[in-house]
């Protein structure tokens, strides 16, 4: 199951999250991101580190 660990790409937050697909956890790691870090829009060069951050 991929998981992802916001502390991963250097975040001092202790989120995690799971999900069935990575698309599924893509959009979790998103809504997190928004409401959490105030990130509206993954810029690309966070969303290559959130990829290579996620354990399949
Ligand atoms: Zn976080």
């Amino acid at each position: 199951m991929p998981t992802f660990k916001c502390k991963d790409i250097g975040m001092d937050c202790p989120f995690e999250t799971s999900a069935k697909t990575e698309d599924e956890l893509m959009m979790k790691i998103a809504e997190h991101a928004s409401k959490a870090h105030d990130i509206k829009t993954v810029p690309p060069e966070l969303m290559a580190k959130i990829k290579k951050a996620i354990k399949k």
